[in-house]
């Protein structure tokens, strides 16, 4: 018999086993323990901060989008040009919607959030982003009758699990009392992403991508919808959506996003 399948080798070994295994829980639990004391963590960069949200370092860091801006599409004006005057961009290219509305400029803070809601799973972030968004569409969301997600096409949403249009635009109804319907509008067409394509290239990408099941039709008919998307770049696929629900006999649609692309401050016209 040698040494390392000896009666007290054997013991010995499961003893230190027994003791890993009591010391694995209990180190467990003082971890769970931690975790229920902790303070909670900032959403962007996980340092504890109080309440829930971001720590005043990444607060100072997200550009929430204020008045004065372009009454059509919602950006910012570095004056106030009075009431009713809007921006070059929603006089050379009317969009099929209404109004666009964003929380906060697309910047790396929210480029951190918005990619931490879509790819990694970070669902705790829908409720502040959410609540942001619901405030800055108050004056849409006051006459609105439904909030309709940008849909996903069914693989990505199947492969992602969900779609953070729709996290956002629940969170949104549960702010507002508006009702939320994520079954109306449909992706018909799997598009390929936007990234690097150009303005024209975007628009002629999801064109004809989106559509209004048949059956809900009737639902749509005469409502005034507010899209909710994460990010408005272009604008190519709110205005495809916009232009669905439209088709469909909507009486209005506005968009409500969490992050805009805002060149930089500019005089309105
Ligand atoms: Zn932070």
């Amino acid at each position: 018999m040698d040494a390392e399948t000896s009666p007290s080798r054997s013991i010995a070994t499961g003893l230190r086993h027994a003791r890993r295994a009591v010391h694995g829980a209990c180190r467990q639990a003082a971890r769970l323990a931690l975790d229920i004391a902790l303070p909670r963590l900032c959403i962007s960069c996980r340092e504890p901060v109080d309440g829930d949200g971001v720590c005043a370092a990444c607060w100072s860091k997200l550009s929430f989008i204020a008045p004065p801006y372009c009454p059509r599409l919602g950006i910012p004006f570095i004056y106030d040009p009075g009431p009713d005057l809007l921006s070059m961009e929603a006089i050379a290219a009317p969009p099929a919607y209404t109004r666009a509305r964003a929380a906060v400029r697309y910047d790396e803070v929210a480029a951190t959030l918005v990619h931490a809601l879509k790819y990694q799973g970070r669902t705790d972030l829908a409720p502040p982003m959410g609540r942001w968004m619901a405030r800055a569409g108050r004056e849409l969301l006051a006459e609105a009758d439904m909030l309709v997600p940008v849909p996903l096409h069914w693989r990505r949403s199947w492969s992602r699990r969900y779609n953070q249009s729709g996290a956002l635009a629940q969170v949104i109804a549960g702010a507002s009392g508006v009702k939320l319907r994520g079954d109306l509008l449909r992706r018909i067409r799997a598009t390929e992403h936007q990234v690097g394509l150009s303005r024209p290239q975007r628009a002629s990408n999801v064109q004809g991508a989106f559509k209004v099941a048949g059956e809900a039709q009737s639902e749509v008919q005469g409502r005034r919808v507010i899209l909710v998307d994460d990010v408005l770049t272009s604008g190519a696929t709110v205005d495809a959506c916009a232009r669905a629900l439209l088709r469909a006999q909507a009486a209005q649609v506005d968009v409500l996003v969490f992050a805009r692309v805002v060149d930089g401050p500019r005089p309105p016209i």
